[in-house]
């Protein structure tokens, strides 16, 4: 076998490059190869929600997502929105008065950055007005933020919010679309000029000269070609390894639990919701007993990090996800089981819905699923060249993998292809931490955006 290019990974990544390099680019002589179904190991499994809101030492996360928003923006036109695409936001919420300067400051800073205007809505007359979020489409919205302050403006918009929040951040070029028809949708434009599909498993990279030649399959197949592109998701440094190589990243448990919302608890047009405050759970005082009584448990009474988010999900479904023990690990499949997840997200979430505490004495069945954060230190991808004449990489994506996919693999689709890149691409680089101006950036870096 022969090809332009191969793929190791059908992923959201490999798919998306697939597409910008046959599609875009013009080098339609291209093969996947996944030893799984395509978008079936962590692109199926996300929340599939999208920000232009990443606050960071820099623009350049702001200015990748925006690029990638223009796109989903554009292929949701001409796709007849295939993919659902909407606007609704992400709302961040605090009770604590303290994070309300915090909030300032990330508009103030997403503002320098690009990611539009900040309004602030503290109740008074010559406030700026504020524009509701609509439940569909992507048209006609703003964009930037609204800093809601004014306790009946809140009351007014979001209305099952816990009566304790103080500020709510209402970042508006997000919402969520679904990432499997988005990919189905880049697929098969991929495939009508000419992209193929293997199923099986890479097992190894010929090298010559220092430069990629072939490529080995686990079906005996061996295929000749000039470039490989390593988009192995979770198992990036696995495949890195077939060229001696090892990447700066490691992998994070992420968990997400749905459930049917019976009681209509959440309204079915609510945008993400984000509890921006650590929390310690509610329990009431026999439990809290029981709890300490057990070493396995105890802990979870103790406080547990910010970050606990949801969305409502199709006709009458909850998505909740709190990464509560985001540490590094190995990523094994499938997943580990935590069989304190779905109580304590759900008493999590409660306390920026109280609502939801209606399921605390009966929780509805749960369905579970999740994957992996694949990430480097900075929360930053991996994009473009490996040190080996021929091979590249799209990795490292992290918790924004669709909404980064199609500027991603645009970055990585313009580095195989030469030309002019976008003014961010170095910061994506896997060459990056080979300066040590980068590497001193990178000891005082501070927040990396990760919900
Ligand atoms: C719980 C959760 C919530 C998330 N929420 C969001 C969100 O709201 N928004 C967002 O943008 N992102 C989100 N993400 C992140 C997003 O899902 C990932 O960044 C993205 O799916 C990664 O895509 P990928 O193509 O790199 O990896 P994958 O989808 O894992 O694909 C990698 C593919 O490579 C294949 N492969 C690996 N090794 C080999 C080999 N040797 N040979 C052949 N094939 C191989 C695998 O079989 C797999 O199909 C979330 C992730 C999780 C886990």
């Amino acid at each position: 076998m022969q090809a332009d290019v191969v793929i190791c990974g059908a992923g959201i990544a490999g798919v998306t490059a697939a597409y910008f390099l046959a599609v875009k680019q013009g080098i339609t002589d291209v093969l996947l190869v996944d030893e799984r179904p395509p978008l079936t190991l962590t692109s199926d499994k996300s929340t599939e929600a999208y920000r232009n809101w990443w606050p960071g030492p820099d623009g350049a996360m702001v200015a990748l997502m925006n690029r990638s928003i223009d796109w989903l923006e554009q292929l949701a036109d001409q796709s007849d929105n295939r993919f659902l695409l909407n606007r609704r936001g992400y709302v961040y919420a605090t009770a604590n008065p303290a994070q309300i300067e915090n909030f300032k400051q990330q508009g103030e800073t997403a503002v320098s950055q690009g990611a539009g205007p900040l309004r602030i809505h503290g109740g008074q007359p010559t406030d700026p007005p504020y524009q509701p979020l609509h439940g569909e489409g992507y048209h006609d919205q703003p964009n930037g933020a609204d800093l809601l302050l004014d306790p009946a403006l809140m009351q007014q918009h979001f209305p099952y919010l816990s009566p304790r929040t103080t500020a709510v951040l209402h970042a508006r070029r997000c919402g969520w679309f679904s990432g499997q028809q988005l990919g189905a949708y880049l697929l098969e434009e991929a495939r009508a000029v000419g992209v193929r599909f293997v199923e099986a498993k890479v097992t190894g990279v010929g090298v010559e000269n220092g430069r990629v030649h072939q490529v080995q399959l686990n079906t005996s197949q061996t295929i000749n070609t000039p470039i490989f592109v390593n988009a192995a998701g979770p198992l990036v440094n696995d495949v890195a390894g077939l060229l001696g190589l090892e990447l700066p990243i490691f992998s994070e448990l992420h968990i997400k639990m749905s459930f049917r919302d019976h009681l209509a608890m959440l309204p079915r047009e609510a945008p993400l919701l984000i509890w921006e405050d650590a929390q310690t759970l509610p329990w009431s005082d026999e439990e809290r007993e029981f709890l300490a009584a057990d070493p396995e448990t105890r802990w979870l009474l103790d406080p547990l990090p910010a970050s606990v988010h949801c969305r409502p999900e199709g006709g009458d479904q909850i998505l909740i996800l709190w990464p509560y023990h985001a540490q590094p690990v190995d990523p094994v499949f499938p997943l580990p089981d935590d069989p304190f997840f779905p109580e304590v997200a759900l008493r999590g979430m409660a306390t920026m819905i109280p609502g939801l505490a209606a399921y605390f004495e009966r929780l509805p069945p749960v369905y579970i699923d999740g994957g992996y954060y694949t990430k480097t230190v900075e929360n930053r991808p991996l994009v473009g060249p490996l040190p080996l004449d021929g091979a590249y990489l799209i990795g490292a994506l992290s918790g924004f993998g669709l909404m980064a996919a199609c500027a991603a693999a645009e970055l990585l689709a313009g580095h195989i292809a030469g030309g002019q890149l976008p003014a961010y691409a170095p910061a994506f680089v896997l060459s990056r931490y080979d300066d040590p101006a980068y590497q001193q950036q990178l000891a005082a870096w501070g927040g990396t955006g990760q919900l």
